[in-house]
């Protein structure tokens, strides 16, 4: 009988059917090369074997299998199914960031196409031949050489010391000898002395006996609450605990459990800017078992991580970012998705949009794992899910040891301004405490949501302004290379000589961004050494490490950054952060503004103190009466959750709602609005009210394109998965329309 299989190809389009050549085996998960069209060859994952034919007139075969045993696992392609129903994408866009690039090539030709399996790396391992294992026979031979070839009696000498059992020279060994001399080693081979194999880089894995650091009574009593929720049957638990009180150490308890019973465990860190610091603190005491996985590793690198992960039998402890939900733990009893709240767990651009922090939750329930989401301040979605008894929770109140809370102080702008108490753009307050600190010798974070000098230039005179001629925008003005630079494609020019509206005067840089303020504090404290953390400062990995390692050793005094700083560092020395400008955090328009603000705030109000006796905040407002500013200063998480989650509940959005956006783009405005205006309609006869729109987005052009919006409110729940189909049938219509097909459709399933 002639056999058939549904594959996916890395593409938008849904599965594709080939022929499976007679005597060939296939199952569901492995990799395939295929020929694709007149002309391209693609690696492809085996969905489904069956018979059915399909109506097309040649159906092409399969040309080869790929890898011994499925890429993956019946768990991982419920997985991805998942995540194309939920985020609406197809299953080859879920392929394209589930699997390493080395393990799915593509080209346009035969040639180029290189569908071949990956091979790892292999390494030399050498030991002495069975003959010379003799000691009579070895002190033969060392006599015959140490005269004629003393390298090569070296050689051998550092071979049998080396001896094991096997006499196999690895790792070290093996290294120091190859670097020694590659001829010595041919000449030993060719006389049959040694015995040189290729093999696989092997992981050595530690044995189970971790040092674990002892809890306090506080962290038991939570670890032991939390193994009970688990124990009774809740998949997914909160840890919420105060920045400092030692939700990591839970971690490693918990994690410990798992891979000394020989589970897997995964835990997902927001962003490579974290990694690194807790990599080390994972390693430290789970030596070698840790893997780490994310974007600044080698694609050699991550690929031969998935292929070892996918045939280990089980005790594997990756570190990772996002993707690595998608690594084949085929033993997951664990995954902990440290800083929950953090947005970044959101992939925004391109396809698919998944959250990992859902997609976590989702896989712990295929796998009859557990998932925990550990945060200061968990997203409001979580804490209502704890809240209502649907998640299990545990809470850490108090910071570990003498670490008081840090104490927050709140500056009125506007009035320090009034009463001429305010330089550049620091009240008095701050400059005086930042003074204080560093008399004492203290460290200073100084935190500023925007990058750059300036968000835009403008004429004193006429009120021009800047903008980018691609996206619809201020332009930024970057002091150090003297441009005007686009935040959204990356546009860039000189500044002005003259205004070029008017003529008459020059243009001034309006607002400030981190460039500024590391400027302008560097002038108001000239002994200080001053660094800058941002995107731009950061341009390599190892720029970022210097700036971290400068701070971390005390080679900077002020370290003035964007978000980047907020981000679970442990810094012992910092005892101040400022908040330059709490008022553009707060006046978003999103109605996740509140809740970001809370949550940046209170990271950033994090880093303060973490061993000191108490650190201090002050934040800068010219709004110190706004709810939020009163929530942070107490501390009131409790407060400012269910104050906003009045606010949702009677505005219908998350978590009472589910957002899907839509956002349309094309070059030619009135295709544009032709287009939305009749997706919109076709909505409004499904989903009446629910759906908003269309609607102007803040940035309405980007690269010459212009861009309209909608946005559907769905309530949560059973009827949610309906309502998507009931989306994706409307939009294949409005697709197949020729009057639109040019314009581009974005699905953003929960955006954030
Ligand atoms: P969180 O993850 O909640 O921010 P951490 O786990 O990083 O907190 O703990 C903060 C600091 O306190 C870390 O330096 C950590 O090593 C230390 N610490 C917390 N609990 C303990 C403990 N039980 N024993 C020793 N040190 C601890
Ligand atoms: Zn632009
Ligand atoms: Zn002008």
């Amino acid at each position: 009988m002639q056999l058939y299989a549904d594959i996916v190809l890395p593409l938008a389009q849904p599965v594709y059917t080939f022929a499976v050549p007679g005597g060939t085996d296939v199952a569901a998960g492995q990799a395939v090369a295929v020929q694709f069209g007149a002309r391209k060859f693609y690696t492809g994952i085996v969905w489904r074997v069956h018979d059915r034919r399909p109506d097309f007139k040649t159906v092409k075969p399969i040309q080869r299998v790929l890898y011994d045993a499925p890429l993956l696992s019946a768990q991982q392609m419920a997985l991805w199914e998942w995540i194309a129903s939920y985020y609406m994408c197809s299953l080859g866009e879920v392929m394209r960031v589930a699997l390493p690039a080395l393990m799915k090539p593509s080209g346009d030709t035969e040639e180029e196409f290189s569908g071949d399996e990956f091979r790892p790396r292999t390494e030399c391992y050498v030991s002495l031949a069975a003959e010379l294992r003799d000691e009579g026979r070895f002190h033969e031979v060392c006599e015959k050489i140490e005269r004629r070839a003393p390298k090569q009696y070296e050689a051998l000498l550092e071979l049998a010391a080396a001896g094991d059992e096997t006499r196999i020279a690895t790792g070290e060994v093996a290294r120091r000898l190859l670097r020694a001399d590659y001829a010595v080693l041919h000449a030993l081979e060719r006389k049959k002395y040694i015995v040189c194999t290729q093999r696989e880089r092997s992981v050595e894995r530690g044995g189970s006996a971790f040092r674990l650091p002892e809890l306090t009574a506080h962290q038991l009593t939570a670890l032991n609450a939390l193994r009970e929720q688990f124990a009774a049957g809740k998949t997914t638990a909160l840890l919420q605990g105060v920045t400092g009180s030692g939700k990591t150490e839970i971690y490693i308890h918990l994690i410990a459990e798992v891979l000394s019973r020989g589970g897997d465990v995964l835990l997902l860190v927001p962003e490579i800017a974290l990694t690194a610091q807790l990599i080390e603190r994972m390693e430290r005491i789970f030596g070698s078992r840790v893997t780490p996985y994310h974007s600044k590793l080698t694609n050699r690198r991550r690929t031969e991580t998935y292929l070892r992960l996918n045939r280990s039998d089980g005790g594997e402890f990756v570190v990772g970012v996002r993707s690595s939900v998608f690594l084949p733990l085929k033993h997951l009893q664990l995954i902990v998705v440290d800083e929950e709240h953090d947005a970044s767990y959101k992939q925004t651009e391109p396809a698919p949009r998944y959250n990992a922090r859902d997609c976590a939750v989702v896989m712990a329930r295929l796998t009859g794992g557990r998932t925990l989401l550990g945060s200061a301040t968990p997203s409001l979605e979580t804490w209502l899910n704890a809240a209502s008894g649907k998640y299990g929770r545990a809470e850490l109140t108090e910071r570990y040891g003498d670490a008081r809370p840090p104490e927050i102080l709140v500056s009125d702008t506007l009035r320090a301004a009034r009463r001429g108490e305010r330089k550049a753009h620091f009240n008095k307050l701050l400059l005086d405490r930042i003074g204080e600190t560093l008399d004492r010798g203290g460290q200073v974070m100084l935190f500023q949501n925007r990058r750059g000098f300036s968000p835009y230039v403008a004429c004193s005179e006429c009120g021009w302004t800047a903008r980018c001629p691609h996206c619809n925008v201020t332009l930024t003005y970057h002091k150090g290379g003297r441009k005007l630079v686009c935040h959204y494609c990356g546009h860039t020019e000189d500044v002005p000589a003259k205004c070029p509206s008017c003529k008459v005067t020059d243009v001034l840089p309006m607002g400030f961004g981190t460039e500024k303020v590391e400027e302008e504090i560097s002038r108001i404290f000239p002994e200080a050494r001053v660094a800058r953390l941002d995107r731009d400062s950061v341009t390599s990995e190892k720029a970022f490490s210097a700036i971290i390692a400068d701070f971390e050793a005390r080679r900077t005094d002020i370290l003035v950054g964007t978000q980047m700083i907020t981000k679970g560092f442990d810094f012992a020395g910092v005892s101040l952060v400022g908040i330059l400008n709490a008022d553009n955090l707060l006046n978003n328009p999103d109605f996740r503004a509140a809740e970001r603000a809370f949550q940046l705030m209170m990271q950033v109000a994090g880093r303060a103190g973490r061993r000191d006796d108490g650190g201090e905040v002050v934040i800068q407002t010219s709004e110190p009466g706004h709810p939020v500013i009163r929530q942070v200063a107490a501390g009131d998480f409790e407060g400012m959750a269910r104050a906003q989650l009045a606010e949702r509940k009677a505005f219908f959005y998350p978590p009472y709602a589910r957002l899907t956006s839509l956002t349309l783009r094309h070059r030619d405005p009135s295709v544009l609005r032709n287009g939305v205006m009749d997706l919109a309609a076709r909505l409004r006869t499904r989903f009446g009210r629910r759906l908003l729109g269309p609607m102007t987005p803040p940035v309405d052009r980007i690269r010459g394109e212009y861009l309209v919006g909608l946005l559907l409110k769905i309530e949560s729940g059973a009827s949610s998965a309906r309502a998507r189909e009931l989306l994706a049938a409307e939009l294949k219509t409005f697709a197949g329309n020729p009057a639109f097909k040019s314009i581009t459709v974005v699905v953003n399933v929960d955006p954030q």
